[in-house]
């Protein structure tokens, strides 16, 4: 859930915990409340408001519920299926786990992470399995070739961090550790690849202690879990509850959230429509929010922010990236637009005090997609273009 549907809920005095099974208690008269959007926010929303015997009204603009959480069961025969937008559940997404357990929807293990990963490794782009295929391009004596990529962690990395105290893991490097527990230059190399680089500045910037926790604190976060038969069955036990009070293909182009009643303009069949309510629960993603007519207008910094999230050029077009980093400033901007400021980054210095970050390896890290560079260029630079200070 997230945290603006979070506070309207405790504004409205409801803590938006599902546990209890029994109906909300509520803080004075019913109101009613319009929800935009049938995503997974606006449908707990409007499943807590309802269950406490609000007036509820969920306004989504598709004909489904579920919004970035959608199972696709067609072109598949025997029941298969995919998840085509969220569908893992963390240990620690409380208000999922508690509502699959409320709607008795079953919960099972995911498939292991990594079973097919993309890397970019020597210059070869290789899809490999949790290491493997990835050994070929590593000159690995005959033993460590033997090993595979979980023998390799298990020996160089796990039996390392295990058979070493707090203190002595302080004093290592990761690199140190492999090294220390006999690693050749090019096993390292193989091992780095990836998790272990994507840290720091690197495995020789980082301690064998940091990586130890790192991985402690990975394992107390349990195993992720998905909904059996989909998890698009957790939005469509809840728009289930709410029935009637969902409107599909009614898609608000006008919030006017400053109004005594706070009103809104929805299309629904062709046909304009003016509604207001005691209160209104906006769940829109900012990429939708920004084409909306709002009036009167966010305020400066909140609309700064609505807008500036994505300036990404559509899929298939080229971007330009550009990251200006000078004294205590760094800059993102993204096309010509600046879409973050850091200011006074610091990092830890070996005697745990934190310094300014004023040097180190550069990393371009893209999560979840693949990536192409058209063309990469480090540049010193003596100023910040005022345009981007703004
Ligand atoms: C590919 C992918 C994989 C993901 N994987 C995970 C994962 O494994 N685990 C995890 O926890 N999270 C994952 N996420 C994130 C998770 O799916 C989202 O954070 C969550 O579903 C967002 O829910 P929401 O209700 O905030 O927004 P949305 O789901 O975007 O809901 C917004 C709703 O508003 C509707 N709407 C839009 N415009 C209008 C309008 N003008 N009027 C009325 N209605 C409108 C939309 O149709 C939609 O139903 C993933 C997301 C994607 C895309």
């Amino acid at each position: 859930m997230r945290r603006r549907a979070f506070l309207a809920l405790a504004a409205l005095g409801l803590s938006g915990r599902p546990a209890r099974a029994q109906r909300a208690p509520r803080a004075g008269k019913s109101r009613r409340v319009i929800v935009v959007g049938a995503g997974l926010a606006g449908l707990a929303a409007a499943h807590e408001l309802s269950q406490a015997g609000h007036d509820v009204v969920v306004l989504e603009a598709r004909e489904r519920p579920g919004g970035r959480v959608e199972t696709l069961r067609a072109p598949f025969v025997d029941g298969q299926y995919a998840d085509a937008g969220g569908m893992f559940v963390p240990s620690h997404h409380d208000l999922v786990l508690r509502y699959a357990e409320r709607f008795g929807l079953t919960l099972q293990p995911a498939l292991p992470p990594f079973h097919a990963r993309l890397s970019y490794v020597r210059r070869q782009r290789v899809v490999a399995n949790w290491g493997g295929r990835l050994d070929r391009l590593f000159d690995l004596a005959a033993e460590d070739r033997e090993l595979g990529y979980a023998g390799l962690w298990d020996k160089y990395v796990a039996q390392g961090l295990a058979s070493r105290s707090a203190e002595a893991l302080d004093r290592l490097s990761v690199a140190d550790l492999l090294r220390a527990q006999g690693a050749s230059a090019e096993t390292v190399a193989l091992l780095r690849v990836g998790y272990l680089d994507m840290m720091g500045d690197g495995i020789d910037s980082y301690s064998a202690l940091h990586l130890q926790k790192r991985l402690a604190a990975a394992g107390d976060s349990g195993e992720r879990l998905v909904i059996a038969g989909g998890a698009e069955l957790l939005p469509k036990a809840l728009a289930g509850r709410l029935k009637e009070k969902i409107r599909y293909g009614a898609a608000v182009v006008r919030i006017e959230p400053g109004a005594a009643r706070p009103t809104m303009v929805v299309v629904e069949g062709g046909r304009r429509e003016r509604l207001s309510a005691d209160h209104v629960i906006c769940t829109l993603p900012a990429s939708v929010l920004r084409e909306l007519e709002i009036e009167p207008v966010f305020s400066a910094p909140k609309a700064r922010a609505i807008k500036a999230l994505d300036n990404e050029n559509p899929t298939g077009a080229w971007n330009t990236v550009e990251v200006l980093c000078l004294g205590g400033k760094c800059v993102h901007v993204v096309n010509g637009k600046v879409n973050l400021v850091l200011t006074n980054p610091r990092q830890p210095a070996a005697d745990g005090t934190m310094v300014p970050l004023t040097k180190g390896r550069l990393q371009i890290q893209s999560e979840g997609a693949e990536v192409f560079y058209r063309g990469i260029e480090i540049r010193s630079i003596q100023q910040i273009p005022e345009t981007y200070l703004k």
